[in-house]
């Protein structure tokens, strides 16, 4: 494993990391088990968030006595000062810790939603004053929107910026990566695997040792996915014409219904929440059951009252089909309940 410059942070981190999410469908022993063969192979950076179920708590049980080798980076919803101080003090309490590395606004949605956590004695005011405190090393957001990952590089507010990184949304490696790069901001590349979407670890993964100053974030359910990993960054082999020719391919099928969560549909005037019922199959693979039905029922259910009115599909860039997606997505959420419900 290499390390590299967490942008101008100071520190340096393992070149990939290690995203917590998928370790809530698995036992408190088991994700203890990957986590620590992720800092046995030499990964130091580790990242969840609050809202991501027992993953703290799991991580903070499984780092005992590596704390100080690791760079921990969580995440919160918080949008004012005293819904931060309880985020964090859970945070700290179930990492086991008394300091974040990297504390980051979880998913700024846009320009507005900015100016509303930067207005003073907000939540970024809160974040400049437990760093001072020391209980937050570096403030971080993570973002979906490639205009406000765009914009997060240019006004440098934050020190870590997480956003999607992977060949399939590769705007956010064309038009994002460049200007962090230029103003030495930390990036934290979030579904390197497309939400799950593309099969082949190496290939995504080597793909994305194209940006070296950028770590992605791969999340594992399996020691075997850590021991895979450490692999592709062992051998550290270089993209071939092969693999080109393989990405442009799996670009052209799925670039006709992979939705890169950007929120630019929203709102929908029947109230359908898209951008949720668009990632069902990442979602599907990485929470619980009880968790998928949780997040999902109500959005699912909703997708009957689309009422074609078309005003999503003009919105989203990337020019997809909208409703007959939701609508199919709808159609294997079912399956997925009845499956589910089969098995218990
Ligand atoms: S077409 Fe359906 S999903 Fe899209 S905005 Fe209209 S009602 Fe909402
Ligand atoms: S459907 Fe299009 S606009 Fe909506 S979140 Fe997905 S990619 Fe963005």
């Amino acid at each position: 494993m290499r390390y590299v410059d967490l942008g101008n942070t100071g520190i340096k981190v393992s070149e990939v990391g290690f995203g917590g999410i998928p370790i809530q469908r698995v036992s408190f022993d088991e994700a203890e088990r990957i986590v620590r063969a992720a800092i046995h192979h030499g990964i130091t950076l580790i990242d969840t968030a609050n809202v991501y179920g027992d993953s703290e708590e799991k991580i903070g049980r499984a780092i005992a006595g590596a704390r100080d080798r690791l760079v921990l980076c969580t995440k919160s919803t918080a949008k004012d000062p005293p819904t931060m101080q309880r985020h964090l003090e859970q945070s700290l309490r179930l990492l086991r810790t008394d300091y974040i590395d990297v504390y980051q606004l979880h998913n700024i949605r846009n320009r507005e939603a900015y100016d509303g956590l930067l207005a003073p004695d907000g939540v970024f005011d809160f974040m400049k004053t437990a760093q001072a405190k020391g209980q937050i090393r570096f403030i971080a957001t993570s973002i979906h929107s490639l205009d406000m990952a765009k914009f997060a590089f240019q006004v440098g507010t934050f020190d870590v910026v997480q956003m999607p990184l992977n060949f399939i949304s590769h705007e956010f490696c064309d038009e994002a990566l460049p200007l962090a790069k230029t103003n030495n901001i930390a990036v934290l590349g979030m579904k390197p695997f497309g939400g799950g979407v593309i099969e082949d670890a190496g290939l995504a993964l080597r793909y994305l040792q194209q940006f070296p100053w950028a770590i992605p974030i791969p999340g594992c359910q399996y020691v075997e996915e850590v021991e895979q990993i450490a692999r592709i960054y062992e051998q550290k082999a270089p993209l071939t014409p092969a693999d080109l020719e393989a990405i442009n391919r799996i670009r052209a099928e799925l670039g006709r219904t992979f939705c890169r969560a950007c929120g630019y549909c929203e709102p929908c005037s029947a109230g359908i929440k898209i951008q949720l019922v668009m990632k069902f199959d990442a979602i599907k693979v990485r929470f619980p059951h009880e968790k998928v039905l949780d997040l999902l029922e109500e959005s699912m259910a909703k997708v009957e009252q689309c009422e074609n009115c078309g005003e999503c599909v003009a919105r989203c860039p990337y020019d997809l089909p909208v409703p007959e997606t939701i609508k199919t997505y709808r159609q294997k959420y079912l399956r997925y309940k009845a499956e589910q419900a089969d098995k218990a």
